[in-house]
């Protein structure tokens, strides 16, 4: 088959070189060779061996191997849409990667150039979720359970945001149970805002260790715990109006949180959780480690870890809007509104000719929303950089109060699964009572959590 070739020219060569997107259709899908993504963002490849790549730039590193579904940017692991795959290159004897044109649309571009997402709000408002509550305990474990630590976290989350300026609305501040539907009608209140909610995991086979973000999964492509697309998955969900901003946010949440925590990086993914499936602010669910683990388990009842989480939070958020350029613009950008179709990825770049969405974003998208651009955009920031890799390897497994953590054999020696904040007095009224009636969660996965 001869590839489709399509040649753009970036108009801001400061940002991305000149392309030649060498389109090849692979399972039924579009997939390009990860030279092109070396080639658009400038950057060099070593060790193509037509199995894995290793693609750097002076403060990039993409990485990735063929027959996966990992690809590491700055050492922090996203979980592609589609595996990666080799190929014979045409006319040669050689093999190379080829990595799915929804990853480089969906993941790549919004997480390398952040300041190119179109319609990225400033921020201004942090909407915390917390996870479960009151009948709801969430996962439980022999130290603590899943609807205490979210709730201790994300108060301590507020504390450092309403100390940076940022105001801060929370789902619920006291142990109630509030339906994933209210959850996301309550956010959808607030305009220039970001959703973060905040869980915990369990495994279904004892062992689970590690962190996880989600992002709400592109229309089109499979819910991480599905091994195939179902029909649902080509529904367009109001969170998919910020499939940018959502992955953009999580990259920066996810990476905050592997520089602070000891714990394994499991990935940036997607799913289709109703709180993420449903908002109309960028936002994203994370998996704060497994209350069933004897690892995590301990780590997650201290009060340092999980003020590590809520400082990771923080440090997300202020990334995030330095990111995306927004924080400095006066434009009040509502949540769209109700009625308004998806922002198409062509729609969110197009503008800036650079090339790779024009390129290879024709997965079925409707029409363009009218939602705002911002005319002039700063230079696009990382929002992360290298340095969150090295320093995580260096100093993951030497701070003291984790060597002291792990100097007892008796994990209920702790003195402190009591949760500090649990008891005290909410400086912020409650914006919401808990539900008139209880509506029971739904057992499929895309539907809790
Ligand atoms: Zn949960």
């Amino acid at each position: 088959m001869r590839p489709l070739v399509f040649l753009f020219l970036a108009l801001l060569p400061g940002l991305a070189g000149a392309a030649t997107w060498n389109i090849v259709l692979m399972n039924q899908r579009r997939y390009v060779p990860v030279s092109d993504v070396a080639a658009f963002y400038r950057m060099t490849q070593a060790g193509a061996d037509g199995a894995s790549f290793r693609l750097t730039s002076a403060n990039r590193v993409i990485e990735g191997k063929s027959g996966t579904t990992d690809v590491h940017i700055n050492g922090v692991k996203y979980v592609t849409c589609f595996p990666l795959r080799s190929r014979r290159v045409d006319g040669t004897r050689t093999d190379a990667v080829y990595i799915s044109a929804m990853d480089v649309s969906k993941i790549i571009e919004p997480v390398m150039r952040p300041g190119k997402i179109a319609g990225a709000a400033p921020v201004r408002t942090v909407v915390l979720d917390a996870g479960h509550g009151g009948h709801d305990s969430g996962a439980v474990g022999s130290l603590g359970r899943e609807k205490q630590y979210t709730l201790d976290v994300v108060l301590r989350a507020r504390a450092l945001l309403l100390k940076a300026g940022f105001q801060v609305k929370m789902t619920r501040v006291t142990d109630v149970f509030v339906p994933l539907e209210e959850r996301a009608n309550f956010a959808n209140h607030f305009p220039n805002a970001l959703f973060i909610s905040v869980h915990f995991n369990k495994s279904n086979t004892y062992g689970g260790t590690g962190i996880e973000t989600y992002a709400l999964a592109p229309r089109g492509v499979p819910s991480m715990d599905e091994g195939s697309l179902r029909y649902s998955d080509f529904n367009l969900n109001p969170g998919n109006a910020c499939d940018s901003q959502n992955i953009a946010l999580a990259a920066a949440v996810h990476s905050a949180m592997c520089r602070r925590l000891p714990v394994p990086d499991r990935g940036v993914k997607r799913a289709r959780f109703a709180v993420i499936r449903n908002i109309r602010i960028p936002g994203v669910l994370i998996e704060g480690g497994f209350v069933d683990s004897a690892y995590d388990a301990r780590l997650i009842a201290t009060a340092e870890y999980r003020q590590r989480i809520a400082q990771s939070i923080l440090d997300a958020v202020t990334a995030y809007a330095r990111a995306v350029g927004a924080s400095k613009s006066t434009t009040v950008i509502t949540a769209v509104p109700a009625s308004t179709p998806g922002l198409s990825l062509d729609e969110g770049l197009g503008e800036s000719a650079s090339g790779v969405a024009p390129a290879i974003a024709h997965v079925p998208e409707p029409a363009a929303s009218p939602v705002h651009r911002d005319k002039v955009r700063p230079v696009s920031e990382p929002v992360f950089d290298l340095e969150i890799f090295r320093e995580r390897n260096r100093n993951a497994f030497e701070t003291p109060w984790i060597r002291r953590l792990f100097s007892t054999d008796d994990p209920f020696s702790l003195s402190e699964p009591v949760l500090q904040s649990w008891e005290e007095p909410n400086p912020e009224p409650p914006s919401r009572e808990g539900p008139k009636k209880s509506v029971r969660a739904r057992p499929n996965r895309d539907f809790t959590h």
